[in-house]
């Protein structure tokens, strides 16, 4: 990464731009597959499913039917089946693009071109959470998103808590790179201890993953802890909603 861009990640971190209280009074946990690898559907969603949780799939509409860097994507018979079983589909722009290299209006048209895509495989569907490719994000494109999104999923590691800003929603890998049970049973704990809202995040699910991504246990050991802690998982939308709600 350049100077410049990690300058940007510092500087926008800090930039408040959609700053809401969340009004849960509870525990929240979302989980979130970018790109998506289509293990993350055939094999993530069946855990989610044990579970009897929803999740959130942020897809690139270019990737649809193709292989990304070695890794087979999702294809239109997994957008149906997964919106037709209450999971979220939310956009990563359609050609999984940093943020930094485009213009504001090749962003929005990136945006307008995923939408289009979406509702040629689906029919009618709204479209309400974004997450950044790469997590690539600027003052410039937090608030480009911010206009074009009620929320913007990054990839900056935290909590949620009592106030947190919809434009850069912080997450949490599930990721073999850096994965051990201790790091994800922590930040479940903490957000318990904390009543703030959790949203995990990986790519594919499989036996031999991409550092990025995780292994079927992995996932599972999440869920689990999520059960064991008694928090509730909802897609990025539903928890987004639940956070704004008069208790
Ligand atoms: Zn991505």
């Amino acid at each position: 990464m350049n100077i410049l861009n990690s300058l940007n990640l510092k500087i926008t971190a800090h930039l408040p731009v959609k700053i809401v209280k969340n009004k849960a009074n509870r525990p929240l946990a979302s989980i979130s597959f970018d790109d998506f690898a289509k293990s993350a559907w055939q094999v993530g969603g069946k855990i989610l499913d044990k579970y009897g949780v929803k999740g959130t799939y942020y897809a690139v509409g270019g990737f649809c039917g193709k292989v990304a860097e070695g890794v087979q994507q999702y294809d239109e018979d997994d957008l149906r089946e997964l919106v037709a079983q209450g999971h979220e589909l939310g956009s990563h722009t359609n050609k999984h693009t940093s943020v930094y290299t485009a213009s504001d209006a090749a962003l929005r048209k990136e945006e307008a071109d995923n939408k289009a895509f979406f509702n040629e495989v689906l029919g009618d569907y709204q479209v309400s959470t974004f997450a950044y490719p790469f997590g690539d994000i600027s003052p410039r494109t937090k608030k480009l998103y911010s206009e074009l999104y009620p929320l913007s999923r990054g990839i900056r590691q935290g909590l949620n808590g009592k106030w947190f800003d919809m434009a850069q929603l912080k997450a949490v890998p599930i990721e073999a790179r850096l994965w051990t049970p201790e790091f994800i049973e922590n930040w479940v704990r903490h957000a318990k201890e904390t009543n703030s809202w959790l949203c995990l995040f990986t790519h594919d699910i499989c036996e031999n993953p991409t550092p990025w991504g995780a292994t079927p246990e992995m996932l599972d050991h999440a869920m689990a802890m999520l059960k064991k802690y008694e928090i509730e998982v909802h897609t990025v939308k539903a928890a987004m909603a639940l956070t704004q709600f008069d208790e």
